[in-house]
């Protein structure tokens, strides 16, 4: 039994991770719901029904209607703006994108406040602690995103694409969702140990 779970677990978190890597690239595979030249009749939705209207993916959750999506707001997570918002300058270097991610800001103005901090003799500690909490915001977000998972297979999951994906299978909900936040912990502590 225990083996059947570890097996489970293991091929979810493999698909997660590919399909991640897809979102982030924009691959979001074929929309659907859709159909040119076929006129759809009105239809009543209820809780939890998921269509495309406009362009848009809505479902009714909690009696509201909405555009709702988990995978989306992973997506707007990785939205960098034209602008470094501290110096305003157009971003544009190759080395802007990486630095965006990590500092929120254009990759002149990491330099330059890393520089400031060598002065201060502060770099050593910082690097440190910009080791740690990227290692720490990695860890959060793929347990959210395994936790979400989980939780969307009663439901569906729908991306803004249109797209319904829905995981299929009886595997053990709960005791998973456990595994994965337990074993998330203790990754978060071993993380805190080793970079004190
Ligand atoms: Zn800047």
């Amino acid at each position: 039994m225990q083996q059947k779970v570890q097996g489970l677990k293991k091929e979810f978190s493999k698909r997660d991770v590919s399909r991640l890597r897809n979102l982030v690239k924009g691959k979001t595979g074929a929309s659907i719901g859709t159909q040119i030249g076929y006129k759809k009749e009105t239809k009543d939705y209820k809780e939890g029904d998921v269509w495309t209207e406009n362009r848009k993916t809505w479902t009714i959750k909690n009696g509201i209607k909405q555009t709702v999506s988990k995978l989306d707001a992973i997506k707007k997570e990785v939205f960098m703006p034209l602008c470094c918002p501290e110096c305003n300058k157009v971003m544009k270097k190759r080395l802007d994108k990486p630095n965006y991610k990590v500092h929120k800001k254009c990759f002149d103005c990491v330099v330059e406040f890393e520089g400031s901090l060598k002065n201060k003799g502060l770099y050593k500690d910082y690097i440190k602690d910009l080791k740690t909490n990227n290692e720490l915001a990695i860890l959060d977000e793929m347990e959210s995103y395994l936790l979400n998972a989980i939780n969307a297979t009663n439901d569906g999951y729908v991306s803004e694409q249109g797209t319904v994906e829905r995981w299929v299978g009886g595997y053990e909900k709960e005791k998973i969702a456990k595994d994965i936040i337990e074993n998330s912990k203790i990754r978060r502590e071993a993380i805190k140990n080793k970079n004190d």
